[in-house]
């Protein structure tokens, strides 16, 4: 394999590329809403105004996923700012539902606390901590996301000195803008870059675009004839053997 010019930063995309979010999503996603259709439903008996249908019940899961859809469509600007479009979604079913807009505004934030304790149990790759502490000794590293993980809030976010969220910049990926604000922080150029991620078109295709080495990160995937600059591993704690390949420097890891 060709020796690349020297890297001095990895960019990392969080969720598939650092832990598996699939079941994290769903145990979010029904546990919020379990929550305030639990909790909201006893305040309102308190009061004496508990009828039927509860709000579940009258909003089921999939009513509350396609308003977000509809938010997202009339709000182009907002369509990656996950946390803003749930909440703004439960705010108007609330009331929607008889609550007054305070009590709606309140039971909104109350939810999306629930949301983003849950959504923040996310268990990285066992590799991946001693991965991170490596990779930093030798490159500066972020992390950009489109989703809503505010990676500071892990113990692993410890390791980067730089975090985007891409979403709530109003630039989701495949934006090149969540790209450069990260080299920008960190002071390198994106020939100097790599990025590593799951998605070919949220990671791969705009990391290349701008001139950066690209991971793609995808176990599913047979290794096919890739574009130059651009590496299949099946898993990130590949990611120090593909390093040594290029001839950039890694650190030793067991099984690596
Ligand atoms: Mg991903």
């Amino acid at each position: 394999m060709l020796r690349t010019a020297p890297l001095q930063a990895i960019t990392f995309d969080l969720d598939d590329t650092l832990w598996d979010n699939h079941g994290v999503m769903v145990a979010t996603e029904t546990g919020h809403y379990a929550w305030l259709d639990r909790e909201l439903g006893a305040w309102l008996s308190m009061r004496g105004q508990q009828g039927s249908p509860s709000f579940a019940e009258r909003f089921p899961l999939e009513a509350f996923e396609q308003h977000r859809r509809a938010l997202a469509r009339s709000h182009p600007l907002r369509r990656g700012d996950f946390t803003w479009l749930r909440e703004r979604a439960l705010r108007e079913m609330l009331a929607e539902f008889g609550l007054d807009p305070a009590a709606a505004r309140l039971w909104a934030e109350a939810a999306m606390e629930r949301f983003m304790e849950l959504r923040h149990r996310v268990e990285p790759h066992p590799e991946v901590e001693p991965l991170l502490a490596g990779l930093s000794r030798h490159y500066r590293l972020a992390s950009i996301t489109n989703g809503n993980v505010a990676v500071q809030r892990l113990a692993l976010g410890r390791h980067f000195p730089v975090a985007i969220a891409a979403g709530e910049m109003f630039a989701p990926k495949p934006d090149p803008r969540p790209f450069l604000a990260a080299l920008g922080r960190l002071g390198v150029t994106p020939a100097r870059a790599m990025h590593v991620g799951d998605s070919w078109r949220e990671d791969v295709e705009p990391a290349r675009r701008l001139g950066m080495q690209a991971v793609w990160i995808s176990p599913q995937v047979d290794t096919l004839p890739l574009p130059p600059g651009v590496h299949h591993l099946d898993h990130v704690r590949e990611l120090p053997a593909l390093l040594r390949r290029l001839g950039q420097e890694a650190p030793e890891l067991p099984d690596s």
